[in-house]
């Protein structure tokens, strides 16, 4: 696997509206992007960090893994996954199944930002739930 940098890390939170201030004081600059993605029941925010992003997650519903992982942080959330940034992410996912790392996804699906994004699941990968993301529309 080759990626080009880390493209984001995912915090879980409870509520955007209470967060985002914090994030813009501690990262110097202004939440510049608020989206939900109803595939996976979370509304996003997006802060840069220099050629990193920090998303901010919080459910839209008791279905939502998110919810579930508050839930099991004593309902207050915390860092949720890091994202690394990938060419030809069909390819890292190949080369993961032949190396044995578990996939949450088989394939890409659309993710935040209309990046193509895979999990690799966490029993693989340390603890650390780690997403591959690629892209496409640059
Ligand atoms: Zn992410």
């Amino acid at each position: 696997m080759n990626p080009t940098h880390i493209e984001h890390i995912g915090i879980a939170v409870t509520s955007l509206e209470e967060s985002i201030p914090f994030f813009e004081t501690l990262l110097g600059t202004k939440c510049y992007a608020i989206e939900e993605v109803a595939d996976q029941k979370v509304k996003t925010a997006f802060l840069r960090c220099g050629q990193t992003k920090i998303e901010l997650l919080e459910p839209t519903s008791e279905e939502s893994t998110i919810a579930k992982f508050i839930a099991n942080n004593n309902g207050r959330g915390g860092m949720h996954h890091i994202a690394f940034a990938v060419e030809n992410i069909e390819g890292h996912l190949e080369e993961a199944k032949e190396l044995g790392i578990r996939l949450i996804d088989q394939a890409p699906r659309g993710g935040a930002e209309g990046l193509s994004i895979a999990f690799l699941h966490p029993k693989s990968t340390f603890g650390v739930l780690t997403e591959l993301c690629e892209n496409k529309n640059k």
